[in-house]
C-alpha cells in the first residue's frame, strides 16, 4: 500500500474499525441467508504529504454501481447545494454563457441550483438508478464514472467548463492524480474547481467517526489538499468551513495561471491546522482512543435501557450508521427496527447489522421507548419533525459529537 498522492510505501496506520460490509450495501430480504461481503476498514497517516487515508481500497465498481443515496431526500442537503449554487454563481458571475460541471451529481441538487441563474449544466454520475432520477428531473447527466472519456464527451457537447464542482466526490476518488488532470483538461483558462469534503480537523473536534467507510478513501486537511494540488500545478485560492456533513471544507482552486486572487482564508485555516498538530501522528492517535471510548459508552448507555426491559429504535439510515452500528456492536439485540424516509432504503436491512429499514409511520405502531438518532448530523431537524413522540414519552439519544439523551 503507497500514498494516494505521494506514493510514500511507509504509512502509518492509526484506527482500525473492524471488518464491516459496504456501507451502501443495504440488503433485500430475499438476500438475507446469504454470506455478506465484508472489508478491512482501518486508516493510515502519510507523514510526507500528511494525507489520511484507508489501508484497504475495495473496487469502486463493487461501491457505486446501485447506489442507494438520493441527495435531494434531505431538506437540509437541498438548502445547502441551493445556497452553494447561488454563492458561486455570484462570486464569479456566471451567466447563461457559463458552463456548471457537476462531477457525482446525484439526483442533479446542485445543478438545480445553478440552472436557477440560467447557467448551463451537465452531470456526471456512475450510479445508474440515480443518474436516471436526475434526467427525470431536467438535468442533463453523463451516467458513468469521470474520467478521461467523460471530460471529452462534455467538451464536445457544451464546450470548456468555467467551474467544475465536486461536493462529497473527492473523497471517494482513487486516482486523484487522473482526477486533477482531467478537471485541468476540462477547466477553461480561467476555470475554476470547487470541491467540498468532509474536513479532517471537524472528524477529530467533533468525534464525527463514523464518517469513515470504504467510499470514503482519503480524509482531508487544507494541508493536505494543497501539497496535492501543487503537484498538479493547481493552487487552492479561497477555502471556507461550512458545516455539512458534520463539517466539510469547501475549497477553490485554479489553475497556477489562472486569474483569481488568494484571499487570506487559506493561509488562516493552514495556520490553524499546524497549530493543532495536522502534521503529526500524535493527534492521529489520541484521536483513536478517542474513538474507542465512544464505543465503550455507547454501548453501555444501550446496554443499560435494555436491562430495564425497554425498547429502542433507530432514526435515519445514512451510509455512515454501517459504521457506527457494526464497530460498536448493535444489531438486532438492541435494535428493533431503523426508521427512514428514503424510499430507496425502506424494507431493505442494514449491511452486517440486519435491522429492517421501515418507514416513518412503524414509530405510532410500535412506539418505541427510545430512539437513536443515527442521522445525527440531522438531529434538529428530526428532533422537529417526531415532535409529537417526545410529548408521548418517547426519548431520543444523540450518539455523536457527544452522547445525549433528550
Ligand atoms: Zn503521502
Amino acid at each position: 500500500m503507497e500514498c494516494r498522492i505521494c506514493r510514500n510505501n511507509d504509512l502509518k496506520e492509526f484506527l482500525s474499525l473492524g471488518k464491516t460490509p459496504l456501507a451502501n450495501s443495504f440488503l433485500p430480504k430475499e438476500s438475507l441467508s446469504l454470506k455478506e461481503e465484508s472489508f478491512p476498514l482501518a486508516v493510515c497517516f502519510c507523514q510526507d504529504c500528511k494525507l489520511v487515508q484507508l489501508t484497504y481500497v475495495v473496487p469502486a465498481e463493487a461501491m457505486f454501481k446501485n447506489y442507494v443515496y438520493v441527495s435531494s431526500t434531505s431538506g437540509t442537503f437541498r438548502a445547502h447545494f441551493a445556497r452553494m449554487a447561488e454563492d458561486i454563481s455570484k462570486d464569479f458571475n456566471l451567466d447563461e454563457k457559463s458552463l456548471a460541471v457537476d462531477v457525482g451529481s446525484n439526483d442533479g441538487i446542485l445543478l438545480k441550483g445553478f440552472k436557477r441563474f440560467n447557467v448551463r449544466t451537465i452531470g456526471v454520475e456512475p450510479a445508474a438508478n440515480v443518474a436516471k432520477i436526475a434526467e427525470e428531473n431536467g438535468v442533463e447527466t453523463i451516467n458513468g464514472f469521470f474520467g478521461k472519456d467523460a471530460a471529452k464527451e462534455i467538451v464536445a457537447r457544451k464546450g470548456h467548463a468555467d467551474v467544475v464542482t465536486a461536493a462529497n466526490v473527492f473523497a471517494h476518488v482513487n486516482d486523484i492524480d487522473d482526477f486533477a488532470e482531467n478537471v485541468k483538461f476540462l477547466l477553461k483558462k480561467d476555470g475554476i474547481l470547487v470541491i467540498e469534503v468532509q474536513y479532517l480537523v471537524d472528524t477529530i473536534e467533533k468525534m464525527t467517526f463514523d464518517n469513515i467507510y470504504h467510499e470514503h478513501l482519503s480524509y482531508f486537511t487544507l494541508t493536505s489538499l494543497a501539497n496535492f494540488f501543487k503537484r498538479h500545478e493547481m493552487e487552492i485560492f479561497d477555502a471556507q468551513r461550512v458545516d455539512s456533513h458534520g463539517g466539510s471544507l469547501r475549497v477553490f482552486a485554479k489553475k497556477n495561471n489562472g486569474s483569481h486572487k488568494a484571499g487570506k482564508n487559506v493561509g488562516m485555516i493552514l495556520k490553524h491546522e499546524q497549530e493543532i498538530g495536522v502534521e503529526d501522528l500524535k493527534l492521529y492517535r489520541e484521536f483513536a482512543g478517542n474513538v474507542y471510548s465512544v464505543r465503550e459508552n455507547l454501548k453501555s448507555c444501550l446496554e443499560g435501557i435494555k436491562n430495564k426491559g425497554m425498547s429502542i429504535a433507530g432514526y435515519g439510515a445514512p451510509a455512515k450508521s454501517t459504521t457506527l452500528l457494526n464497530f460498536c456492536g448493535i444489531g438486532r439485540n438492541f435494535l428493533d427496527y431503523i426508521v427512514d424516509e428514503n424510499p430507496l432504503k425502506i424494507g431493505l436491512y442494514t449491511p452486517g447489522t440486519r435491522i429492517p429499514v421501515v418507514g416513518p409511520d412503524a414509530l405510532d405502531k410500535k412506539k418505541p421507548d427510545y430512539v437513536l438518532i443515527l442521522a445525527w448530523n440531522f438531529a434538529e431537524e428530526i428532533l422537529a419533525k417526531t415532535k409529537k413522540y417526545s410529548g408521548k414519552g418517547v426519548k431520543f439519544i444523540i450518539p455523536l459529537p457527544e452522547l445525549r439523551t433528550i
